[in-house]
């Protein structure tokens, strides 16, 4: 079933994606900003690496999943801006695969989402 969202729905989608917009926009300069502290600990510290230092290992791995926390908030960073281009184009809570509407519900936990649950599913 194809149901366009009304415009005050679609209204305060757009809101909720322009405040996650700014949020992971902060998150993000808050990410670089520490990574780039840890790049600079790390090339003032000793050139030698021991690998028996678990403080060094524990350290580095802080410092990876990090970048991946980064990578993470950037590909949600994506989906939002995909999803503000979908308001712009005026297709909003339309599946981008099959073109049914996507539930309410399923929009209300998932603003930036783009796919109906069975599409989600199969991709
Ligand atoms: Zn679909």
């Amino acid at each position: 079933m194809v149901r366009q969202l009304a415009k005050s729905t679609v209204e305060r989608f757009r809101v909720r994606l322009e405040d996650e917009r700014k949020h992971l926009q902060t998150l993000i300069e808050e990410y670089e900003r520490e990574l780039e502290e840890a790049r600079l600990t790390e090339s003032s510290s000793d050139r030698s690496p021991d690998p028996g230092n678990a403080e060094a290992g524990s350290m580095k791995f802080e410092y990876e999943k990090e970048l991946s926390i980064e990578q993470n908030t950037i590909n949600l960073l994506g989906k939002v801006d995909h999803a503000l281009e979908r308001v712009a184009a005026g297709q909003y809570g339309l599946c981008e695969s099959c073109g049914n509407s996507i539930p309410l519900e399923r929009l209300d936990v998932l603003p930036y989402t783009t796919l109906c649950v069975t599409c989600a599913q199969k991709s």
